[in-house]
């Protein structure tokens, strides 16, 4: 009885998280005649090999997948693979366009059916397969420094940079094996995954199971380049944050680590006090200099500067605690950091309108407009509503680890305070175009970083950075 009690939650468990992932699916729909369907991915292993004495990387990644519809399943890699399979059986690939042209997709050359299948997926992690968009392995005295770079600002910038994989709605279980052939150097691996050694130079990283294409940290490199900070933060929740601050080796490295120590700290009590428990099991920071560029935030880890540390803290909350399932829910967690980064300003009167949750239905990109517009919304809803704080924190509560729409997010904010808010979701976040007051405008430009939190990091900067 117990056993079978057991199955049963076991069995409704995975019902609920596959109907989330389902809900959020996007739509299917024709292209070159083909019917392109999205599917959910269940369990994504990634066998990433460093040939060091080659100086060669490639990645091959077990994609098993449910579609609830037939058709040709999507995947994406921005990186052309060099072979895939369906069902264990060898097929040709091709690159699709969403219907407006807003983003694009891979698609294998043969439909499947309703029921579950398996895709093989291998893609090259060469510089030269990167012309600009960041590179993801660099080789030399013995070794090799690589790390999968996340941008949420341009189109493909998630995971499907460098690795396949779907589109964001999606919490797949996923895991990479490490292989590193050649090495003549100790590396250490920065995760938000768990690591273990499995046989020499052989590491496995698993994955929490509600991770996306925007959750993964993972930065490899020789151990005597890096100098690492490792201590415990004491949760007003009883629990300790295990943390890692590491940053590249130089004179200051100590003291600079030492100032993140204190600061991380300082802000988690912080955002705690304000909006609950960290919902991460444990947090790594990537400490940047003062003129490092932008920073990155990850599920429970980051890529900062001390002057970007709040902001990318409080994403570990908002952005990937809280998570949006597309393009046009990703405004919500700038909005919200930005917010606190001016000091929870009240925004009695907006004189703006913004289509920044309302673009192309497929767009993967957050709005510029998210920054500075999205955070004057938050404000102006805190002016309104009192105190925004509580819903905040009622909405990381109840709804962490779940792809959410702006439909949802207004929903829940609706429901939280019993009123209608359709009015002002309308009017600045889902509107049909921008107008933006003149003093204001041409200040940014659709795609064009306007937060230097976010800012783009130069080719060359990202390759010092591994
Ligand atoms: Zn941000």
């Amino acid at each position: 009885m117990k056993i079978l009690l057991g199955c049963m939650l076991l069995a409704s468990g995975l019902a609920m998280a596959n109907s989330h992932d389902e809900a959020h699916k996007p739509k299917s729909f024709t292209a070159s005649g083909k019917k392109i369907v999205f599917v959910n991915y269940k369990e994504v292993t990634y066998q990433i090999t460093y040939d060091i004495n080659r100086g060669r990387a490639h990645a091959l990644a077990d994609m098993n997948f449910t579609a609830t519809e037939a058709g040709y399943p999507v995947f994406d890699s921005m990186v052309r693979p060099t072979s895939i399979a369906l069902n264990g059986k060898a097929v040709r690939e091709m690159e699709v366009k969403a219907p407006q042209g807003e983003t694009q997709m891979r698609i294998p050359s043969e439909q499947v059916a309703v029921g579950d299948h398996k895709l093989t997926v291998e893609v090259p992690l060469g510089s030269k397969n990167y012309g600009g968009g960041g590179v993801p392995a660099q080789f030399g005295g013995g070794g090799v420094r690589s790390a999968f770079w996340n941008s949420d600002i341009d189109n493909r910038g998630l995971l499907e940079r460098y690795l396949p994989t779907n589109f964001e709605f999606d919490r797949i279980k996923m895991k990479f094996i490490v292989n590193l052939v050649g090495a003549k150097v100790p590396h250490s691996i920065f995760t938000n995954g768990t690591q273990k050694e499995i046989s020499p130079n052989v590491y496995e990283i698993e994955f929490p199971n509600y991770f996306t294409s925007s959750s993964i940290y993972f930065h490899i490199t020789p151990t005597a380049g890096v100098k690492t900070l490792n201590f415990d933060i004491n949760s007003k929740f009883g629990n300790k944050i295990p943390t890692t601050v590491y940053t590249l080796n130089s004179a200051n490295a100590d003291a600079e680590l030492a100032q993140f120590k204190t600061a991380t700290t300082r802000i988690i009590n912080e955002l705690e006090n304000d909006y609950g428990k960290y919902p991460h099991p444990n947090l790594v920071i990537y400490a940047q200099s003062p003129n490092g560029g932008g920073g990155m935030e990850y599920a429970g880890a980051a890529v900062t500067s001390i002057g970007a540390l709040g902001h990318e803290l409080i994403h570990s909350f908002f952005g990937r605690g809280v998570m949006p399932a597309n393009g046009n829910a990703g405004w919500i967690d700038e909005a919200i950091a930005t917010w606190r980064d001016r000091g929870y300003p009240n925004f009695p009167v907006l004189d703006f309108q913004t289509r920044m949750g309302n673009q192309s239905y497929y767009t993967r990109w957050t709005n510029v407009n998210a920054y500075d517009y999205g955070s004057r919304f938050i404000g102006h809803m805190n002016y309104k509503l009192g105190d925004i704080k509580p819903f905040l924190a009622d909405l990381l509560a109840n709804d962490k680890f779940k792809p959410l729409f702006t439909e949802e997010f207004m929903a829940k904010m609706e429901a939280f305070y019993g009123k209608s808010f359709s009015g002002e979701f309308k009017q600045y976040i889902m509107h049909t175009h921008d107008v933006i007051p003149n003093q204001r405008r041409g200040r940014f430009k659709e795609g064009e970083s306007v937060n230097p939190i976010h800012a783009p990091i130069s080719e060359k900067r990202l390759i010092e950075m591994l």
